[in-house]
């Protein structure tokens, strides 16, 4: 079975992510959403929120699964016996950034970083972006899947 873990922080999901875990479930047999916990770290939506957002994000995908981690990403692969780290790629920056960890990543374990384009319609999506939509009351509906919805 191969299996991967797609790590971020997911604060909140969007349709940037939603579509990288979709394409993902098509090379994979299960996706692990893993939503890291860093205590230093602000968030706009909880830990229990970004999670319920995603699981109702994928509730009929049954490859799909989220859990929340601490510490680094590999030494999680190591205790859940993941060999893969997916990642999305929306621009030169994204790369830079996602190259250094990749190699890092690979420097402390046997551990495999698979990257996938972003589609088209969606690499302009960040999370960033989307809590200042949010913060400022503007239509960040567009921007996510359903299931992220602020009460
Ligand atoms: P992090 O805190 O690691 O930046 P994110 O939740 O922002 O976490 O992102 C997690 C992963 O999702 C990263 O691989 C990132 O490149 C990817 N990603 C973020 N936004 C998009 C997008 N619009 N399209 C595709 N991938 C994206």
């Amino acid at each position: 079975m191969k299996r991967a873990i797609f790590p971020g922080s997911f604060d909140p999901l969007t349709l940037g992510h939603y579509d990288i875990i979709k394409r993902g479930v098509t090379l994979f047999d299960e996706i692990i959403v893993a939503i890291g916990v860093n205590g230093s770290k602000k968030y706009m939506f909880s830990l229990e929120e970004r999670k319920a957002f995603i699981e109702a994000a994928f509730k009929d995908e049954p490859k799909v699964s989220v859990v929340t981690y601490k510490g680094l990403t590999v030494d999680f692969c190591a205790e859940i016996n993941v060999k893969f780290i997916l990642r999305g790629l929306r621009n030169p920056a994204d790369f830079e950034f996602e190259k250094a960890i990749a190699h890092t990543n690979r420097d402390l374990a046997p551990i495999e970083t698979v990257f996938l384009l972003t589609a088209a319609s969606t690499s302009y999506i960040a999370s960033s972006i989307v809590r200042d939509v949010i913060r400022n009351n503007g239509d960040y509906t567009k921007l996510v899947p359903n299931s992220v919805r602020i009460k």
